[in-house]
């Protein structure tokens, strides 16, 4: 078998790499760390920097294709590597919230209403245009709502503007929504794609709870609409692999909150809950192999994160018998990502 490489080591990597596996494919992981969730199940793992160019370079050369699992990557160090994934445009727009919302919009996508924000003197300008409430989000490096201040009113500039230290920021107004769910699609080479029934998601501290599938009420009523977003975008980028874009269900449809060009977390229920999940069909499409089919293998899923010592609980999940518990191998820290499980309804 042929050898994919991983850039990041983390559950996704490992879950990535575990799909490989199951298709008869090595995976080799590239990342700063010593060790990681993906390690034990990857056949190879070099240590290097996301930005060391030339030992990039080393480990391409040494896989069929490489892939990443996570988007705060340097895209010039990626952009030189060949059979890289999806395409390094994908990453360079995902990474940044101004160009993601832009992007989202040429592509005829609702957004949040938004400016840029430089300075402090740009933050009051920007609040001045959109009102309060509102949310100031740091354009890279957020994930599970770090980098993140919410203003309840104009008062709070000083404090957000604190609390993100200053750095280049988003400004967006708060979204009145009903529901949020995520569209996860496949494309693979040819232009082939397949999207699994968006679920809807719960975040509990600005980190995913419970995404939960098949959507109901206005989420289903939203799903084909969004899902024909997501191709749109998909197509423009000629992407391939496994896109995700998080959505609002607002009053008047569908209003774009993010995209990663990756496997995603509201995904995870796709390996027990879909005849191909998620991971694997990111392989195929990366592979250039036919993808698998998105149906649903049951009534009904829920994926419910454990987070920090909600995995201490892993022996009562067992004893159910019928939920599928996934632990990732982490230390447990306050508000960590440190498994998931599946409940699959028949
Ligand atoms: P992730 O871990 O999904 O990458 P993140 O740190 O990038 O998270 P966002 O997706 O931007 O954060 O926001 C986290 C959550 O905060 C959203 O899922 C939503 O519940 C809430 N939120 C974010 N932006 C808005 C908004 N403009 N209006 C209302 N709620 C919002
Ligand atoms: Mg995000
Ligand atoms: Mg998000």
């Amino acid at each position: 078998g042929s050898t994919i490489g991983i850039v990041g080591g983390g559950q996704l990597g490992r879950m990535l790499a575990i799909a490989a596996a199951q298709l008869g494919f090595r995976s080799h992981i590239y990342a700063p760390e010593a060790s990681g969730p993906a390690a034990e199940v990857a056949a190879w793992w070099t240590r290097g920097g996301y930005d060391d160019a030339e030992a990039l370079a080393r480990f391409a050369a040494q896989c069929a294709v490489v892939t990443y699992e996570f988007e705060n990557l340097p895209a010039n160090a990626l952009a030189a590597l060949p059979r890289l994934r999806p395409p390094v445009r994908a990453l360079e727009i995902a990474q940044d919230r101004a160009q993601e919302k832009r992007f989202a919009a040429e592509q005829g996508l609702a957004t949040a209403p938004w400016r840029p924000v430089d300075s402090r003197a740009e933050l009051d300008a920007a609040l001045a245009a959109i009102g309060a409430p509102a949310i100031l989000k740091t354009r890279r490096f957020g994930y599970d709502g770090k980098g993140q201040a919410r203003l309840a009113s104009p008062a709070d500039a000083d404090a957000a503007w604190a609390a993100i230290d200053g750095q280049p920021a988003v400004l967006e107004g708060l979204v009145r929504f009903e529901a949020e769910f995520s569209v996860i699609l496949a494309r693979g080479p040819d232009g082939a794609s397949a999207a699994w029934p968006p679920p809807t998601n719960r975040h509990e501290d600005g980190i995913l709870a419970r995404s939960e599938v098949p959507p109901g009420g206005i989420v289903a009523a939203q799903a084909e609409a969004a899902i024909g977003h997501v191709r749109r975008m998909a197509d423009a980028l000629d992407y391939c692999g496994v896109l995700a874009v998080e959505f609002f269900a607002g009053a008047d449809g569908p209003i774009f909150n993010e995209m990663a060009p990756r496997v995603h977390n509201s995904g995870h229920w796709t390996i027990e809950g879909a005849v191909v999940s998620q991971f694997e069909n990111h392989i195929r499409a990366i592979c250039g192999l036919p993808l698998g089919s998105t149906a649903l293998t049951g009534a009904g899923v829920t994926m419910d994160n454990l987070i920090g010592d909600q995995a201490l609980a892993w022996d009562a999940i067992l004893a159910e018998g019928d939920a599928h518990l996934h632990l990732y191998g982490k230390t447990i820290r306050p508000g960590r990502k440190m498994g998931h499980v599946t409940r699959v309804r028949r």
